[in-house]
């Protein structure tokens, strides 16, 4: 599969951009949570109904299954019964229902690019789509006119051996993606017998079956740039694992030795572990070691370590099996996304940081960075918004920061505080904006950065328009 660059990705309506007026999730019924739909993935049910049989489908035949409990979808080439899956879809029914019937490779790209339907879906598997009628004569030159891309050369260099089997190739093409099938004809064709390069504009692929080869080799219009085929991860090792507070914990991870990853301010990455077998992806924000860190160390960037504060959610899916890693173990780390950008500092004199619980993650290295490397800057002022005092992450850290650089101050306010609490109490309100949101000068400029629970984030962000703070003063983080 080759994945020729998207101009526009993230997708207009992906999950990872902000303020496009986001992906709504809906609410699952009681037990359809993904752990449920690996456990089913796992009973052995036939969820295909086609009791494991594979089967080759035609256009025609995709189109009949159109119908909530009678649903297939193909994505790149591949044919899923989505029916078993629709009440366990996080976006709910109606949006699997888009591409019933259907190639629905478009509408997954844009939504949720990142999630790993091979696996998730693998007990869906109906088949693959067949084989398209014979070719035309001017086979090659049609295939240009069509797609204007692949190939260069007008002859695609496609070698068989007389054999058993005479496979046959075909491929198709979104925008951002040429898919090439190998039709082999042979049930168990391994990993180990298959062969792909591309190097520049070529692109190779030998399929070995039995004594004989397989090869397509073909030029391409363009050379393949090797980041875009989707999220690229690398295996990263646990090397410690330390409390922040009760159910926070700083893991450090360390990356392979070939790799070179700074995540820039305010993106995020994705963490990838097998869970029941599945693979299942989540977003995490790196931050620094610790928030005095980068001024203890700035003459040599550590790019060696990427740490993450992470809250352990006892009932929740992958964090507790993050929390039972050893040190030592595995976990896949993805590059980094997120529409946050440094110009947005520009000329910066006040900013104002606004985190509830975790939401706290981005603004850590917002906040190392503004105040090491802003000379405009005048004032930061972060306001955390937590449950308890015991659910501050880094408080004495914060403190610590507000004491020695005069530029910055923290506000905790909490909403289930004890009686002993003398701070403010409650949720995020207009009230507590108004009067923490006091720029330093009348006509300063200011950035405002906003991260929490979804629903915080959203309402934070009316508030701040209601107080008549523009929209490119306002970063709110709602992938
Ligand atoms: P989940 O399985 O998602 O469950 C979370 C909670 O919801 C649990 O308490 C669970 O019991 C409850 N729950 C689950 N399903 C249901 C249901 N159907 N009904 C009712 N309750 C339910 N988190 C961090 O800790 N640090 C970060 O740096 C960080 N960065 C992020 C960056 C981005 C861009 C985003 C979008 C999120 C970020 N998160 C971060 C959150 C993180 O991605 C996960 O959502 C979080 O770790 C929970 O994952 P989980 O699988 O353990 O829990
Ligand atoms: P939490 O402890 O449950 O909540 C933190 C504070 O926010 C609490 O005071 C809580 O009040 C309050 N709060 C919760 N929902 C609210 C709402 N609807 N309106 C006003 N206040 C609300 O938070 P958490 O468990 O750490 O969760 C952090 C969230 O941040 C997660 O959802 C995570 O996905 C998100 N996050 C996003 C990013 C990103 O880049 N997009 C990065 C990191 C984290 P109550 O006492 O009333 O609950």
């Amino acid at each position: 599969m080759l994945n020729i660059p998207s101009q526009s990705f993230p997708a207009p309506r992906s999950q990872q951009r902000a303020a496009s007026g986001g992906r709504s999730k809906v609410p699952l019924k009681q037990g359809r949570s993904l752990m449920d739909w690996i456990r089913l993935t796992k009973s052995g049910k036939d969820l295909t109904g086609l009791k494991g049989r594979l089967i080759e489908v035609t256009e025609e035949e995709l189109k009949k299954h159109n119908k909530k409990d009678d649903c297939w979808i193909c994505i790149r080439g591949f044919v899923y019964n989505v029916s078993p899956y629709m009440e366990y879809h996080p976006g709910g029914e109606d949006e699997l229902m888009k591409a019933a019937g259907s190639d629905g490779t478009d509408l997954f790209d844009q939504v949720h690019r990142w999630v790993n339907y091979e696996s998730m879906l693998k007990e869906c598997l109906v088949g693959r789509m067949a084989v398209k009628p014979a070719v035309p004569k001017d086979y090659h030159e049609e295939k240009k006119v069509l797609n204007g891309m692949l190939p260069k050369s007008q002859v695609p260099n496609a070698l068989a051996k007389e054999g058993p089997v005479s496979p046959s190739y075909d491929w198709f093409q979104t925008d951002s993606l040429v898919t090439i099938v190998i039709y082999t004809k042979q049930k168990d064709v391994n990993l180990d017998s298959v062969r792909v390069d591309h190097q520049y504009d070529s692109f190779r692929a030998e399929t070995i079956i039995k004594d004989y080869s397989y090869l397509i080799h073909i030029e391409l219009s363009h050379a393949i740039q090797e980041d875009f085929s989707g999220l690229y991860y690398r295996k990263c090792q646990l090397i410690s694992k330390e409390d922040a507070t009760h159910d926070t914990k700083l893991f450090c991870l360390m990356l392979p030795p070939s790799t070179h990853l700074q995540v820039p301010v305010g993106q995020h990455v994705y963490l990838k572990l097998t869970i029941a077998g599945t693979e299942i992806v989540k977003p995490y924000t790196p931050v620094s070691a610790s928030l005095l860190s980068e001024f203890k160390e700035p003459v040599i960037p550590n790019n060696k370590y990427i740490y993450f504060l992470i809250k352990i959610y006892p009932a929740g899916l992958f964090t507790p099996e993050l929390d039972h890693l050893q040190i030592g173990d595995f976990v896949s780390v993805s590059n980094p996304e997120g529409n946050f950008k440094i110009s947005q500092f520009q000329e910066l004199e006040d900013l104002f940081l606004l985190a509830a619980g975790t939401g706290f993650t981005p603004m850590v290295k917002i906040l190392n960075y503004a105040l090491t490397n802003i000379s405009s800057l005048r004032k930061v002022k972060l306001m955390f918004f937590n449950k308890t005092e015991d659910d501050i992450i880094w408080r004495s850290q914060l403190e610590k920061l507000a004491f020695k650089d005069k530029r910055f101050d923290v506000e905790f306010v909490l909403s289930k505080p004890t009686s002993e609490w003398n701070g403010k109490k409650g949720h995020i309100s207009l009230d507590l904006l108004s009067e923490f949101l006091k720029r330093s000068l009348d006509k300063s400029k200011v950035l405002i950065c906003i991260c929490g629970p979804m629903p915080f984030t959203e309402q934070g962000m009316r508030m701040l328009h209601d107080l008549n703070f523009s929209k490119d003063e306002i970063h709110g983080f709602t992938a």
